[in-house]
């Protein structure tokens, strides 16, 4: 079979506007790869070296024998694994920019000082016209913040949490050094770390291993009153534990951003509880531009034989 020397990346999801930029991009940097967009039919499959994808139809990579990688269009290649036919020897890389971490670190941020200065109970007593002068709230540098996952958007909020004064828990799988952050790792860790917590962010990856992580028993060992911040995935949540929580005041409110089923159900209770903040996956979207200088590190280096970075590791499943 005759492998066409034309490369091809395709490319998930572009309007012509976006596929346009895109291609002006990478014109004067990679002139002889072709972009495409995913459905245009003209493509010869032989030629598909480098897809761009989020959630492909199942069966749809393995159209392709000539692949070479699969860039995620996302920090985490849960939406990719369903997949049976996916190519079993094929890199797959995960989408981390500077602008995803710096986004990440924002958002959580904010979402920190939500939650330290009260913002849940203050939205409601704006809605019923009530002056609530007693919902000041706490500092920052008196509240600990435990981060679930200490890995590259972890450490990226740490340091942003640090420089704003507050104190940083870190728990991982493995021993982790973050300079200023107290870290934890292990089954062992986990107990310590959550009773220092009374701010916790989940940014931990969707793995066997921690889905339905956070449940009743992860919750009774937070803080009295803790806040939670969802950013990692919605399966890693008990959400009826969460409920429960937050009804008995021993979780004081939560900024959820990622949830099982997306977008969340209309009749889901997350969306008027008092106490949670809901945003749309928003938390660390991030530009065209980000995300095709990202395509092209990752190719120039496949192309010149070089590691790739942000391999996503099949054993480990992150
Ligand atoms: P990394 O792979 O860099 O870091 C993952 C961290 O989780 C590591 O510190 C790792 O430990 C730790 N970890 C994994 N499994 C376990 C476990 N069983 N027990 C304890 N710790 C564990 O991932 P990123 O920081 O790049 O991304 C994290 C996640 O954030 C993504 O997978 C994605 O789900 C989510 N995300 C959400 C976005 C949003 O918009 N809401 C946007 C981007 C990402 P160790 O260091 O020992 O390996």
């Amino acid at each position: 079979m005759n492998i066409p020397e034309q490369e091809t990346l395709l490319i998930n999801f572009l309007t012509d506007a976006e596929l346009a930029e895109w291609k002006t991009y990478f014109s004067s940097r990679l002139p002889d790869l072709r972009l495409a967009a995913w459905d245009d039919v003209s493509v010869d499959p032989l030629s598909v070296r480098y897809v761009l994808v989020w959630e492909p139809e199942a069966g749809q990579l393995a159209r392709f024998p000539h692949l070479r990688v699969i860039l995620s269009e996302a920090a985490g290649v849960d939406h990719l694994l369903s997949d049976s036919t996916l190519p079993p020897d094929i890199p797959i890389t995960r989408m981390v920019t500077p602008e995803t971490a710096a986004r990440m670190a924002d958002y959580v941020t904010m979402a920190s000082y939500m939650l330290v200065r009260r913002l849940p109970e203050i939205i409601q007593t704006q809605r019923h016209k009530r002056w609530a002068a007693h919902l000041a709230g706490g500092l920052a540098s008196e509240t600990a913040v435990g981060i679930l996952g200490l890995g590259r958007l972890g450490t990226a909020v740490a340091q942003r949490l640090l420089a704003n004064g507050f104190t940083v828990n870190g728990w991982s799988r493995s021993a982790k050094t973050v300079p200023g952050v107290v870290g934890f790792y292990g089954a062992k860790g986990l107990s310590p770390f959550l009773t220092r917590s009374q701010i916790m962010v989940n940014l931990l990856p969707d793995t066997a291993e921690t889905r339905g992580i956070i449940n009743d028993d992860f919750l009774a060992q937070l803080p009295d009153g803790a806040g939670i911040i969802n950013v990692g995935r919605g399966h890693q949540l008990q959400h009826d534990a969460l409920l429960r929580a937050l009804d008995r005041g021993r979780v004081s409110g939560a900024v959820l951003d990622v949830f099982p089923q997306e977008p969340l159900p209309e009749d889901d209770p997350l969306w008027c509880h008092p106490g949670v903040i809901v945003t749309s996956h928003v938390a660390s979207l991030i530009s065209h531009q980000s995300k095709a200088q990202h395509a092209l590190t990752i190719i120039q280096a496949d192309r010149a034989g070089q590691a790739l970075p942000l391999v996503f590791n099949r054993t480990l499943g992150y």
